[in-house]
């Protein structure tokens, strides 16, 4: 028996024997053509995209009858690479130049796209996916439509170099339990991927797959990151139990979805999801989400590469009011800038954190934001809608916000446009200097949601995107903890609603002292709304209250995590 240690990308145990997954290396010749071949040969790339985008769109089609969501977009993603002008005319340039192979052409023109989409903060993660559409071109070049799979006859962990998005989602589910590969991170889109379908998985093991041989037998858990090859009588039993607990937790936390979020003493909890895009809506729902508390729209601007039209827009807010029928939703204006680039711009500030992002950009691109602001109260019309302004520091940033917005309603007035006017005003406390001001902003607006991301990252002065330093990424540090009670303090005596909507919320461990803090709106991923769920009705609001007590008695953040966690374990120790 062995044990392998890696990254926990995708949760859940599974026990199996073991399928190595050939990389499918393929093999690149760097034969020199004829002049008179070139034509021929920039038409057969010309016909290996077309079969490539036709295959990519049958595998996206394949995998939406398997489980809907997020990761399908995956393909959307694919099918644009392959169909980018610039990408093309620099594979069939290549051909004509060289009087090369396309499969020549193709390798080098991805690794020249590599290497700039390397250099780009934001771009870094597609880079998968650019090999992911080099590995479906050249196939289609040589002709070879096999992936390994169809070999698989009985249940299989499958182990990999890497595995890519594609080959992730056309895995058959009903044969593979589990996956377990020598690269890979937490963030990257086949991690998403699998979360998305529910495969656990442990990536970044290093050199799992030089480690075993096939049908050695395989325990992936996905909760801790672990491997175990050739587990043990004892081990193997042990995991056994395990699974059974897990299938049965499972299934408890799906009858959950349609009680209330409520305390034992019955006080009532606002649950509700973030989300990225509208086809994420439907989930939310399905999840038991009573709301949408965050959704963050200035993907609509990434997945365009350009700012979206305002009928683009309003058909993405319409859509997501519609689908959640009556229930409220929290629409956050453009938070661009930071970490988060329009695609093929670099940042030219010094540092993008502290510069010209999120509101302060809208306000310098008034007609990108007002065109916003025209759709969401277009929309208002639908159901329930609020607007959420992001990285508020100022009185003056929300009154020159709430103005944009008056504007607007008196445009779409004089054009004879319906909106609601009951659209709720609220901002996200990101920043310590709003935190600390709270009473003043508390006046102006209707609502405020606190993003612990940032306020984590401004406050400690941690860069929440730098591994280096995620060890000072503390929610839990004092400091954080004071500023959130005041601020909910603060908010509940101003009679505003408060909300969380930073990945805090959306942390179980933490659920019990924000409850205790007086916290009654939590935006969470819709992934973990169950589990949240299930911590808020298993406590009293006065037992809730004695945790936050205690857990703000510690002087260091290491205390609190370590009371907080054998709190929750205690109390659910299936959760944790
Ligand atoms: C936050 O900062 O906590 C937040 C929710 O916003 P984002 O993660 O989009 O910056
Ligand atoms: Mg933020």
């Amino acid at each position: 028996m062995e044990e392998r240690t890696g990254i926990a990308a995708s949760p859940g145990v599974a026990i199996a024997e073991a399928f190595i997954l050939d990389s499918q290396q393929f093999p690149v010749s760097h034969r020199k053509l004829h002049p008179s071949d070139v034509p021929a040969e920039k038409k057969r790339f010309l016909r290996a995209v077309k079969d490539a985008i036709a295959e990519v769109l049958l595998i996206q089609k394949t995998a939406a009858k398997q489980a809907a969501g997020e990761h399908l977009k995956v393909f959307d993603a694919h099918v644009s690479m392959l169909k980018d002008a610039t990408l093309q005319s620099e594979i069939l340039n290549e051909i004509e130049a060289r009087c090369c192979t396309a499969e020549f052409a193709v390798s080098v023109a991805i690794k020249q796209q590599v290497r700039t989409f390397m250099a780009n903060d934001f771009l870094k993660r597609l880079v998968h996916d650019l090999y992911d559409i080099q590995h479906t071109l050249l196939r289609q070049l040589q002709g070879s439509n096999s992936e390994g799979l169809s070999q698989l006859t009985e249940n299989a962990i499958i182990v990999a170099q890497d595995l890519t998005p594609t080959q992730t989602v056309t895995l058959d589910k009903d044969k593979v339990v589990a996956f377990a590969t020598d690269a890979g991170g937490r963030t990257s889109h086949t991690a998403i991927v699998a979360r998305a379908l529910g495969i656990p998985a442990v990536v970044g093991l290093g050199t799992i797959t030089a480690d075993i041989v096939p049908g050695d037998m395989l325990i992936v858990d996905g909760n801790t990151g672990t491997v175990i090859i050739n587990p043990d009588e004892d081990v193997l039993d042990t995991y056994h139990a395990k699974v059974r607990n897990i299938k049965e937790h499972e299934a408890r936390l799906a009858r959950l979805c349609r009680l209330p979020a409520e305390t034992r003493d019955g006080k009532r909890i606002r649950l509700y999801a973030n989300i990225e895009s509208p086809g994420e809506a439907a989930i939310a729902v399905e999840r038991g989400a009573e709301g949408i508390g965050l959704y963050r729209t200035e993907f609509l601007f990434f997945e365009k590469g350009s700012p979206p039209t305002e009928e683009e827009h309003y058909e993405a807010y319409r859509q997501v009011v519609r689908t959640l029928g009556g229930r409220p939703v929290a629409i956050r204006t453009f938070d661009m800038g930071g970490d988060k680039l329009v695609p093929g711009e670099a940042s030219t500030e010094r540092n993008p954190f502290l510069g010209c992002r999120s509101i302060r950009l809208c306000f310098q691109h008034l007609d990108l934001f007002r065109t916003q602001i025209r759709a969401i109260l277009r929309a208002s019309t639908e159901g329930p809608i609020s607007i959420l302004f992001p990285m508020i520091c100022n009185l003056r940033e929300v009154r020159q916000a709430k103005s944009v917005v008056h504007e607007v309603m008196a445009d779409l007035d004089n054009e004879g446009i319906r909106f609601s006017r009951n659209v709720e005003l609220g901002i996200m406390v990101e920043v310590p200097g709003a935190a600390t001001i709270i009473d003043l902003l508390a006046r102006e607006v209707d609502f405020i949601s606190i993003g612990t991301n940032d306020l984590v990252q401004y406050t400690l002065a941690v860069d929440r995107g730098n591994e280096c330093v995620s060890n000072l990424f503390q929610p839990a540090h004092p400091a954080i903890l004071r500023i959130i009670r005041d601020v909910i303090a603060t908010g509940n005596r101003n009679r505003i609603r408060v909300a969380m909507c930073g990945e805090m919320s959306g942390d179980v461990v933490y659920a019990v002292l924000l409850l205790g803090l007086g916290l009654h709106e939590f935006s969470v991923s819709p992934a973990v709304l169950p589990k949240i769920k299930e911590i808020i009705r298993s406590v009293t609001s006065e037992h809730a209250q004695e945790v936050a007590r205690t857990a703000l008695s510690f002087d260091e953040p290491e205390r609190t995590l370590e009371f907080l966690t054998d709190w929750t374990h205690h109390v659910l120790p299936e959760i944790t």
